[in-house]
């Protein structure tokens, strides 16, 4: 096993990218983390900011108060607003690839909306959480939000199926959490957490407080709480071997989710 730069460098040369020797011995590297003291909580769109003030009013205060301990990464969905563009766009016919470039647009107004609620604080929006201006808001405010889609637009990955962008707010703030290395990854919505049917719909679902990826697929529950993509990335991830999703509808969960307590549901990588 290659472990010295030297080394990796010849097998970088001489193989291919997926060269499975190369492929272990890059894997045999530790980390960098780039951003390890921060933790991404997405907001949810649906969830969360269209219900609007109800929610969103004592999420802005948790967010407030919290940040004087923790370094926030404050990424948004989307939400019903999407929802009705996806509808219109693929009745359309328009592909996924422009499909992604709408429902971003979506995720942006609900950043831009969060972001004047936060401004008192100095907490800003930055377009597109690439690093850029990202480590001096967090060192200055602790917190920085960010449209939750990630910035694939018309080179999304389409789905085998359908025009629906496979890779939205979930999969991004995950993405997100995962290159920066950070500390950990949370989503904020209305329910407690994953249950074993949806409990909007299914009325004798039960709570689940932790679960891996392989045990939510084989119980049929991979498309449910968070958009399917993200257990595959959680799976393979290297930094972030597990989430956290919480009901934003408590006051407290967020602040107790960041302190590490185990408040909703936890879905961890294996
Ligand atoms: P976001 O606003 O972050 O995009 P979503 O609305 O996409 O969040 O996802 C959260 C919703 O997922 C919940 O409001 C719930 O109705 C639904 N859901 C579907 N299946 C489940 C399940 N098994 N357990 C919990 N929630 C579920
Ligand atoms: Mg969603």
């Amino acid at each position: 096993m290659a472990n010295t730069t030297a080394e990796l460098e010849a097998l970088l040369v001489q193989r291919s990218l997926t060269d499975p020797q190369l492929v272990a011995a890059v894997d045999a590297a530790a980390e960098f983390r780039i951003l390890p003291d921060a933790t991404v909580i997405k907001i949810g769109g649906q969830s969360v900011i269209d219900r609007g003030r109800a929610a969103v009013y004592p999420l802005v205060d948790e967010i407030a108060a919290v940040r004087k301990v923790h370094k926030l990464l404050i990424g948004t969905g989307a939400g019903t607003r999407a929802r009705h563009l996806y509808s219109i766009a693929a009745g359309l016919r328009l592909p996924a690839g422009v499909l992604s470039q709408l429902g971003a647009s979506v995720a942006d107004q609900n950043a831009a909306m969060l972001g004047q609620l936060l401004a008192k604080y100095g907490i800003s929006t930055v377009s597109g959480a690439g690093l850029s201006a990202v480590p001096l808001y967090l060192a200055e405010v602790n917190a920085v939000i960010f449209g939750g889609m990630p910035p694939y637009g018309l080179w999304m990955r389409p789905a085998p199926e359908g025009v629906i962008p496979p890779y939205r707010t979930d999969a991004g703030c995950f993405l997100v959490a995962e290159q920066f290395g950070c500390k950990a990854m949370i989503y904020v919505k209305d329910e407690n957490g994953l249950y074993t049917a949806n409990p909007k719909t299914a009325k004798g679902a039960t709570f689940i407080p932790k679960i891996a990826v392989a045990e939510m697929k084989a119980k049929g529950l991979q498309d449910s709480i968070l958009e399917f993509p993200v257990l595959d990335l959680l799976a393979s991830a290297r930094c972030i071997r597990q989430v956290q999703i919480v009901n934003g509808l408590v006051a407290g969960n967020l602040t107790r989710a960041l302190a590490g307590e185990h408040v909703g549901t936890i879905i961890t990588a294996s």
